[in-house]
């Protein structure tokens, strides 16, 4: 049987890396102690005193801080204390997973997607053995819960690919049962990021849970890393890496630096997540509906790859 599918080799620079790695790479360049896992966040509030922001934990602690940066993702808590909208849905959901393959892989070492019947499949080698992939489909209502069970996800996935070619199902099958995730795709507005008050006094938000966008141009990720880039040098700049504690200084500094990192980020963050959105759009939405959001993404970015070429500054 012929397997008919449309293949798209990305251009540019494609890097893959764990997620894992980059969180151990980050934990090790903070001094002893600095973090604190499994702290579940269940509320903020400002002291009515001090304004200072207090974090309510659903252990029953609390800690009062003097600045507050939420990067709690796309479902954040944080983001509601600054009275930005609830987050919206795509129709679209998608299924993440990794794949060692012990004696080496076949593939080569490029970003490749395949499109049949509707579904996305992505397809990235990190290195010789291990290979991360996605499937992205229309969303299927369902009891969320459901997709919290990794042998659900597989089987699913195994389902979906069924028309693909056995090596697409042997990557479902032989996946890493702790790697698979299942999604429904989320974003903010565009209109929101452009208008959306994203800090209030001490407390700010970074990451998705300021810009959660679709995947659809793989730069969520990247974007959170260039906030904490552009707030780290905000809050050097206005010195406070040397900060005494307990100043009122410290308090006109903090929102100080988050003021300017929002206004430094707006345009940057505003561009990815309407092109993120376009493309969304383009991929959920009908035929009639599809001219409407080709004519968009030609006109506002010409050049698609434009989000890459793209300079943060030095930390
Ligand atoms: C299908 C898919 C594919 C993607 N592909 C790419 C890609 O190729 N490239 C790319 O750059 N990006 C990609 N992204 C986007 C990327 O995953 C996100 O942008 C990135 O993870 C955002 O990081 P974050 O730290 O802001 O949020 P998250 O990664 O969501 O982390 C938020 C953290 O906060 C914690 N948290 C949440 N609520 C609370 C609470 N109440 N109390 C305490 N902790 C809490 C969570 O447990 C989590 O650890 C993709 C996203 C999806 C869905």
């Amino acid at each position: 049987m012929m397997f008919n599918y449309r293949m798209y080799h990305c251009i540019g620079e494609t890097r893959c890396l764990l997620r894992k790695d980059v969180i151990d790479t980050l934990y090790a360049a903070l001094p002893p102690t600095t973090v604190k896992f499994s702290c579940e966040l269940e509320s903020i509030e400002l002291d009515p005193l001090t304004t200072k922001p207090i974090l309510r934990f659903i252990d029953g602690n609390t800690i009062t801080t003097k600045g507050v940066i939420g990067c709690d993702g796309g479902k954040s808590i944080l983001a509601n204390f600054l009275n930005l909208k609830p987050t919206k849905m795509f129709t679209a959901s998608t299924i993440r997973g990794l794949t060692n393959y012990p004696h080496g892989h076949p593939f080569d070492l490029e970003f490749t997607k395949f499109k049949k019947d509707g579904i996305l499949v992505g397809r990235i080698p990190i290195d010789n053995n291990m290979v991360y992939w996605f499937c992205s489909q229309q969303h299927i209502s369902k009891d969320e819960e459901i997709w919290k069970n990794p042998e659900v996800i597989r089987q699913h996935t195994i389902e979906l690919l069924s028309n693909y070619p056995q090596e697409f199902q042997e990557m479902a099958q032989n996946a890493d049962m702790n790697s698979l995730s299942f999604t429904h795709l989320r974003y903010r507005h565009p209109w929101e990021l452009l208008t959306g008050t994203f800090f209030r006094g001490t407390v700010t938000v970074v990451g998705d849970a300021m810009h959660v966008m679709g995947p659809f141009l793989g730069q969520g990720g990247s974007a959170a890393l260039e906030d904490a880039v552009v707030l780290a040098r905000n809050m050097a700049q206005l010195g406070l890496n040397h900060a005494e504690s307990g100043s009122k200084v410290i308090v006109h500094s903090v929102g100080k630096a988050f003021d300017q990192f929002v206004r430094q980020r707006r345009t940057r963050v505003v561009r990815l997540t309407l092109q993120a959105y376009l493309i969304g759009m383009l991929v959920t939405s009908s035929r009639l509906k599809k001219i409407i959001w080709i004519i968009l993404l030609i006109l506002l970015f010409p050049n698609q790859n434009s989000h890459v070429d793209y300079d943060c500054g030095d930390l």
